[in-house]
């Protein structure tokens, strides 16, 4: 982050403008919402100015900059036409520690203005670091279009709600559900609907429900995020994350992701790297457990899906014994996104009857897979894996009757701006991959739908074009 996201009270304090023209102009205008005291000095203004300063609004001195024009000043914005004069007077603002901002000059500020979305009190910033003030308003447009016009109001009077709510709900915990209903449900509709008796008369009654029913349970949600890219998350996973009191994720789960969670939800990480440690199964059930069991909203969060080799089952089968209410939310799994964004269709009429989803992770001798029908012709074999059990498919795969010549490839950290994919045969997949150097989570797809991928790929990440290779 480059910047520290901060709103700035600015009510009765002193603003100084250096600047007269348009530019300068559309600063005072934002500046005067926030009933700072605005000081504009510059030799020449533009009528606008003269009027606000006639009307009292704004203080005008129309002369050129002097040093002394910092003094007492909380906020300095900069907008002459002269670069080296709003530079001189940077400077001295840093000198003094006012927080200044040049206009169209990033590294002369101190601060930048985001674009906003002025709803008041609901205010909505957009902040490009300054790369791209077009980016920022076109951003700006598609919330406008999403933020209803009500938004302002809306919060005024959940702000009017909250002395009730302290009133009659002195858990935090239950004020939050109790809002949560209100703007998630017909209450805010209502209001933004514009009736806003009927949104004040269920707010009432939830709030009566609210406090009159003992303390909500504890419940576990068992949510699949997906495989690496953020927008494969389902709706429900976001709704899900947004209300969790508590987060256990699993190490695959990527940093994005989680940023999409409530902000203040505990988050616990709970994920083993590949034969590294982590917290024992046993450990992540009984975590699971005690967390509901202290009525909290538990989001258990598992990178792909969570019942493809994420040992959801054996969670849930824990939580039955505990007594502890769940639900799941299947994610996107790593074999179709991967294959989605590789570009390598997991059936196809001319290739593929049937596909298998095989865990190639397995040390144990007595459950290896059915190799013979993995090795079969018009089947798609997906193996989730290590790169370190490479060899060991392939071998098994080439015992098993599966030819050389079989179209195999990985997809490596698929489905994000890092994925890269190999494609080759099964006999000279692992010198490609070993020339590629990939890095885990991979995926090994193996049958004739793989040649298909040079033709079909179509996500572009620059190093999973130029790595591509076709045996
Ligand atoms: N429940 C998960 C799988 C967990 S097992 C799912 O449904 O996807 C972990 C294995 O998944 C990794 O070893 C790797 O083989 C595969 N995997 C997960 N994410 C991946 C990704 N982004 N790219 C390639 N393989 C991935």
């Amino acid at each position: 982050m480059n910047y520290f996201p901060a709103f700035f009270d600015l009510d009765g304090q002193r603003v100084l403008v250096v600047g007269g023209g348009e530019v300068a102009e559309r600063k005072i205008t934002l500046l005067e919402r926030t009933g700072a005291l605005i000081q504009v000095v510059a030799p020449k203004v533009a009528p606008g100015l003269l009027q606000r300063a006639a009307a009292g609004k704004l203080t005008l001195a129309v002369r050129e900059f002097v040093p002394e024009d910092l003094d007492g000043m909380r906020l300095v914005i900069v907008a002459t036409s002269r670069r080296a004069i709003n530079r001189w007077i940077s400077t001295l603002s840093e000198a003094r520690n006012i927080p200044v901002n040049v206009v169209d000059d990033r590294e002369a500020s101190r601060f930048i203005v985001p674009a906003v979305i002025d709803r008041d009190p609901v205010l909505v910033a957009i902040c490009t670091g300054g790369s791209s003030p077009v980016l920022a308003r076109r951003l700006r447009e598609r919330l406008e279009a999403l933020i209803p016009a009500k938004i302002g109001e809306l919060a005024e009077w959940l702000r009017s709600l909250r002395a009730a709510a302290r009133r009659s709900l002195r858990d935090t915990g239950e004020r939050r559900r109790f809002f949560e209903a209100v703007v998630d449900g017909a209450a805010a509709r209502r209001f933004i609907e514009g009736d806003q008796q009927g949104a004040q008369r269920i707010a009432q009654r939830l709030l009566a429900g609210v406090s009159a029913a003992p303390r909500a349970d504890g419940e576990v949600i068992l949510v699949g995020a997906g495989p690496g890219d953020p927008e494969l998350l389902t709706l429900k996973a976001l709704r899900a994350l947004q209300d969790a009191d508590v987060i256990l994720h699993d190490r695959l789960v990527p940093p994005a992701v989680l940023d999409l969670a409530r902000r203040d939800a505990e988050r616990i990480c709970v994920g083993k790297s590949a034969g590294g440690i982590g917290s024992s199964q046993e450990e992540i059930n009984a975590l699971l457990i005690e967390h509901a069991q202290l009525g909290r909203r538990v989001v258990r969060l598992k990178g792909g899906d969570p019942f493809i080799f994420g040992r959801g089952g054996e969670e849930l089968q824990a939580l039955t014994k505990a007594q502890i209410r769940f639900s799941v939310v299947p994610g996107v799994t790593a074999a179709t996104g991967c294959a989605a964004y590789a570009g390598i269709p997991l059936t196809h009429r001319d290739h593929a009857q049937s596909v298998h989803l095989v865990t190639g992770h397995a040390q144990d001798e007595d459950r290896e897979p059915d190799w013979r029908a993995l090795a079969g012709p018009s089947a798609t074999a997906v193996f989730y894996m290590g790169l370190g059990r490479l060899e060991h498919i392939v071998e098994r795969l080439l015992q098993h009757g599966a030819p050389g010549s079989r179209p195999a490839g990985i997809v490596a950290q698929g489905t994000t701006a890092e994925q890269r994919v190999v494609t080759a045969t099964l006999a000279t997949i692992r010198g490609a991959a070993l020339r590629a150097d990939l890095k885990s989570p991979s995926l090994l797809i193996v049958g004739d739908v793989v040649s298909l991928q040079p033709s079909l790929s179509w996500f572009d990440t620059e190093s999973a074009a130029s790595l591509s290779q076709s045996a």
